[in-house]
This record gives C-alpha cells, sequence and structure tokens, in this order.
C-alpha cells in the first residue's frame, strides 16, 4: 500500500480525535492551511514549518523533496464534537456486551451468540439498547420466553445504552500509529470507564 494511503488521525481544535484520513488528504489539509501538523510533543507544524522538519524514516517524496509523513493533525476551524449516537446494531450491542452472554457471564464466538429480549416481546418489551443482550445458545433455550425473574436467571449487569461512538469502535478495529497514543488515551480511558461507570 502507498503511504499516502495509510492513516492519519484527525483531531479537533480540542485535541479530541474526531476522524481517521488518508495521508494524502491529510498533506492536502496541511498544505491548504485548514490544518496543522502535530508531532509527539505536541508541538503544531503549518505546512511550511513541517516540511522543514528534518525527514525521518516515514517520508513521502512531494516533488522534489522528501518529507516526514504526519501520522496526527489538528484542524484550525472544526468543532464539531463526536457524535453522541451509536448505531443499534447487533454489531454494537455484541461489542457492548463484549461478546459475554449476559445470563452464564461466558464469553463465546460470536456465532455462538445470539440476541435475547430481557422482558420478552410476547409480554411487550420493545427492541431497544435497555433491554436486549448477548445471550448463548444454551441460555437463550433456559430463559425461553420468560422473564428473567421467571425463569430464575440473573442478568451480569443491566443492559444500557452506551455513549461511545463508531469513531472510537472503528479505531478499535485499525492498526494503532504510535504517534496517535497521547490522543486516544483519553478516548480509551472514555470508553472503559463509560462502561464501568454504566454497568
Ligand atoms: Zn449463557
Amino acid at each position: 500500500m502507498s503511504v499516502l494511503n495509510t492513516k492519519v488521525l484527525v483531531l479537533n481544535r480540542s485535541y479530541l480525535p474526531i476522524q481517521i484520513t488518508s495521508v494524502r488528504r491529510a498533506i492536502s489539509l496541511l498544505y491548504q492551511d485548514i490544518a496543522r501538523a502535530v508531532d509527539e510533543q505536541y508541538r503544531v507544524f503549518d505546512f511550511a514549518s513541517w516540511a522543514d522538519l528534518a525527514a525521518d524514516e516515514d517520508t513521502i517524496g512531494l516533488v522534489n523533496r522528501a518529507i516526514r509523513v504526519p501520522r496526527v493533525i489538528l484542524l484550525l476551524a472544526y468543532d464539531r464534537v463526536p457524535r453522541r449516537y451509536v448505531r443499534f446494531s447487533r454489531f454494537n450491542i455484541y461489542a457492548r456486551d463484549r461478546n459475554r452472554c449476559q445470563y452464564c457471564g461466558r464469553q463465546f464466538p460470536r456465532a455462538e451468540l445470539n440476541l435475547d429480549h430481557v422482558v420478552p416481546r410476547s409480554r411487550g418489551g420493545t427492541s431497544v439498547w435497555e433491554n436486549v443482550v448477548c445471550s448463548c445458545h444454551r441460555c437463550n433455550r433456559l430463559k425461553g420466553g420468560r422473564t428473567p425473574t421467571e425463569a430464575r436467571m440473573r442478568l451480569i449487569r443491566e443492559p444500557y445504552r452506551p455513549q461511545w461512538t463508531p469513531f472510537m469502535t472503528e479505531t478499535f478495529s485499525l492498526r494503532r500509529y504510535k504517534e496517535w497514543m497521547p490522543f486516544l488515551s483519553a478516548v480509551d480511558a472514555a470508553y472503559w470507564n463509560t462502561e464501568l461507570v454504566e454497568g
């Protein structure tokens, strides 16, 4: 893969990670003075000062010189905070429950899990974050069409609407560059703390 297509972390003016872009687009934003490059010491560079930095092992050739590949950029006029809405999807429910059956507490491969309505639909239970959990096939069969109380089964944790954003889940599946870490650690903390507090 060309280095121009590798990933760059984009921060808003508050240094919050908001998206991932390509090196190609990052350079273009930098060149147009829409963004600044950020190094590991949180120093900020415009295109000219970035291009003046000594090239390291990770460089791209531009016209007649090699410039260092930016791995983190800061948008100068972009204050939108990441969306708080998390799609109510099977993938995200499994992610919230970390592939753990919410009755027996064991982790399973995704293929061995299904979704369970805590209050069954036949009893008026709805398909919302607060009423749908991961369940293994065995627990699902044991519970049948009953509520947890009727089935004498306990949820290991009350289901909740997660606060993380699609951006955060996306970054978990990507290769992460070491240069991203200072900026992602706050997100990681929010991600994990949210789960603990919500649980
Ligand atoms: Zn189970």
